[in-house]
C-alpha cells in the first residue's frame, strides 16, 4: 500500500521511487539501480516531469523503427522489471520483438526473478539465461557483454532502457541501431544512440506503445536527427527553468 498521499504535488514520481524500492525488497533491483534511478528523478525534475514535445519527436521516430526493424530485441535490467513489466511485454508483442535479460551486476538469482515477473506478465520466452547459446559482444568488459545468439547477438534494432554508456558504445560498434530511454540528454548512452527518447520510461513507454499500434498500419520513413533533437531537449530544459526562476 502507498504512503504517498495522492494530493502530494509530486505524488507520480514519488510512487514511481516507491515502486523501484518495493523492486528491490522483492530481488529485481540492485543497490546500484536505486541510484542510477536517483540520478534520473534529478533531471526528471528538471524536464518538469512531463513529456516534452522531442519526447514525443523520438517516441516516433522509435515506433516506425522498431516496426520496420528484420528482429528487434528489447534488453531488460532490474530497474525496467521493477518500473513497468506489463508494458515490456505489451511493446514486445505489438512489434514482435524478443525480451532478452541483460544485468550490469549480473546475479542468476535475479535474473531467475526478473524472468519470473516477465513471464507473469504473459511473455512465453525471455532470452538471456540460457549459457548453451550465449555469445559474446566485441569491446565490453562488464558482464553485459554476454548475450544471446538469438537474441542481443542477431538483432538490427535493440531497445536498451536506462543503459549504461559502455554497452552502448560497443553496441554500436557492431552495428547495431539502438533506441534508448534516458533522462540525461548528456549521458554517453544518450549522446551515442540511434534514437533517444528523454524521459522517464514508466510515462514514456506506453507512449511508445500507442505510437506503434498507430504507426503499424502505415510505415514510412521519416528523417530524424538524434543530435538535433537532443539539443531542442535541452532548450527546452532551459525554458522549464526560466519559467521557475524568472529572475534568474
Ligand atoms: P552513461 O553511462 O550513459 O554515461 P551514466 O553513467 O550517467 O550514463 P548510468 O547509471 O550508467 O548513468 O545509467 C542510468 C541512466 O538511466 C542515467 O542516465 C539516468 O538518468 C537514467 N534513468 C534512471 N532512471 C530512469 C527512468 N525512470 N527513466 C529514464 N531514464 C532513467
Ligand atoms: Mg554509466
Amino acid at each position: 500500500m502507498s504512503l504517498i498521499p495522492k494530493s502530494h504535488p509530486r505524488a507520480k514520481s514519488l510512487q514511481i521511487r516507491e515502486r523501484l524500492v518495493q523492486g528491490f525488497d522483492h530481488g529485481l533491483v540492485a543497490k546500484e539501480g536505486l541510484m542510477a534511478h536517483g540520478r534520473g528523478e534529478a533531471f526528471d525534475y528538471l524536464l518538469g516531469e512531463k513529456t516534452s514535445k522531442s519526447a514525443k519527436n523520438a517516441i516516433k521516430a522509435a515506433a516506425l523503427m522498431l516496426l520496420s526493424a528484420r528482429s528487434p530485441v528489447i534488453s531488460v535490467n532490474g530497474n525496467i522489471a521493477a518500473l513497468c513489466p506489463k508494458e515490456i511485454v505489451q511493446l514486445a508483442n505489438t512489434v514482435n520483438a524478443k525480451i532478452e535479460v541483460n544485468l550490469f551486476y549480473t546475479n542468476q538469482k535475479r535474473k531467475n526473478n526478473i524472468v519470473k515477473i516477465l513471464k507473469k506478465h504473459g511473455v512465453r520466452q525471455v532470452l538471456g539465461t540460457n549459457r548453451n547459446s550465449s555469445r559474446r559482444i566485441s569491446g565490453l568488459d562488464s558482464a553485459r557483454r554476454v548475450v544471446d545468439k538469438d537474441g542481443i547477438f542477431q538483432a538490427d534494432v535493440i531497445l536498451i532502457p536506462l543503459e549504461d554508456g559502455d554497452r552502448t558504445l560497443a553496441l554500436k560498434k557492431n552495428r547495431k541501431k539502438v533506441i534508448t530511454f534516458d533522462l540525461n540528454p548528456l549521458s554517453r548512452t544518450a549522446q551515442t544512440a540511434d534514437i533517444t527518447i528523454v524521459d522517464n520510461v514508466v510515462r514514456a513507454i506506453n507512449g511508445l506503445i500507442l505510437e506503434c499500434k498507430k504507426s503499424k498500419k502505415k510505415i514510412r520513413k521519416a528523417p530524424f536527427n538524434n543530435k538535433k533533437n537532443l539539443s531542442a531537449c535541452v532548450l527546452e530544459i532551459k525554458k522549464n527553468l526560466s519559467r521557475r526562476l524568472p529572475n534568474a
